[in-house]
């Protein structure tokens, strides 16, 4: 029988990756703040549980996808967290928290008996939905090699090192690279709309050349021409993963000249979008402006 699994945070994210692990067969059992998204999960299949502790109680080996290094500290190492639990020896964070959070974690974990494991994903709600995401993994190699049938439900995993805090240095590497192309991408669509180029003709051009990238190949045709706005990411989160970045280059003495731009950019969309705004409405600070609108014509909304 398969192992049972302790799932906490049913977000963009966590749904549809616990989902997934519901659907391979394992027992799922759910923790959330938000009823619906705990419900939703019930009625695929998932226990609920009271609390972090109770799913630790629950689970031997608990996964946790939650917004910020805060909450993901709280709900392993706080009080009624996921250590208070019976039976839980693995845990292992899927979210984007950083390294310094991850290693403190780790060590609040590891003083009681459990086992920490970084599990950092890339990929989207779309990759989330597919199981094809990038899963960045650093921890105990033994437990890696145990646990990587549940991480290939979720996506590729690529085991990054046995140091806690590997995985999450790669995450925010890769998120900056991606929040990069994203913003430089809205002030390049901008420059060309206002010149008078065709948006869609942009796309598929920038698509087969040198500058393509994903925030061109996949969001800007799905959420951005077709002005919904609706990726699935929210600002909020893409200016946290610049900042964790950019502290941890600070850190380690690496300038980053186009990463602090980066970030004062995320910073400024973040500033004007508020806490709930998904990260494609940042083209819309560069359009304003400038008194354009790249829109498409086109129906490019995935199925
Ligand atoms: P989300 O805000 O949609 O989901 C977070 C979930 O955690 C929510 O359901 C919320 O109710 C729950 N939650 C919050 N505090 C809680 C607590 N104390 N106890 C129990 N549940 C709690 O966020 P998301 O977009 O799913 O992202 C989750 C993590 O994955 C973040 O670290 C994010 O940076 C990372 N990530 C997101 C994406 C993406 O495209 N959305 C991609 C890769 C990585």
């Amino acid at each position: 029988m398969a192992e049972t699994l302790g799932f906490i945070g049913l977000g963009a994210m966590g749904a549809p990756m616990s989902r997934r692990l519901i659907e391979a067969g394992y027992k799922v059992i759910v923790a959330d703040l938000d009823k619906a998204a705990l419900d939703k999960a019930i009625a695929l299949g998932a226990e609920a549980a009271a609390s972090p502790a109770d799913v630790g109680s629950k689970a031997e080996t608990v996964l946790v996808s939650l917004p910020t290094p805060d909450v993901v500290k709280q709900v392993a190492l706080g009080p009624n967290g996921v250590a208070e639990g019976s039976r839980v020896k693995t845990f292992i964070d899927l979210s984007t928290t950083g390294p310094r959070a991850a290693i403190d974690i780790a060590n609040g974990l590891k003083a009681k008996g459990i086992v920490p494991m970084d599990a950092p994903v890339s990929g989207g709600v779309g990759g989330a939905v597919k199981g094809t995401l990038a899963v960045m993994v650093s921890g105990d190699r033994a437990t890696w090699e145990r646990l990587e049938p549940v991480f290939k439900v979720i996506g590729k995993p690529f085991f990054v090192g046995e140091e806690a805090g590997q995985g999450q240095t790669m995450k925010i590497i890769n998120n900056l690279l991606s929040a990069t192309a994203m913003a430089a991408s809205a002030e390049a669509f901008v420059m060309g709309a206002k010149a008078g180029l065709d948006p869609d003709v942009m796309v598929d051009v920038i698509s087969a050349g040198s500058g393509r990238n994903t925030a061109v190949t996949d969001k800007f045709p799905s959420a951005i021409l077709t002005r919904s706005f609706d990726y699935g990411f929210r600002t909020e989160l893409m200016y946290k993963d610049v900042k964790l970045a950019i502290d941890e280059a600070e850190a380690l003495g690496v300038p980053m000249w186009i990463g602090q731009m980066v970030k004062q950019w995320w910073s400024y969309a973040y500033s004007r979008g508020g806490k709930t705004e998904d990260f494609t409405n940042i083209i819309r600070y560069v359009e304003e402006p400038v008194g354009v609108e790249v829109r498409g014509r086109r129906n490019t909304k995935p199925e």
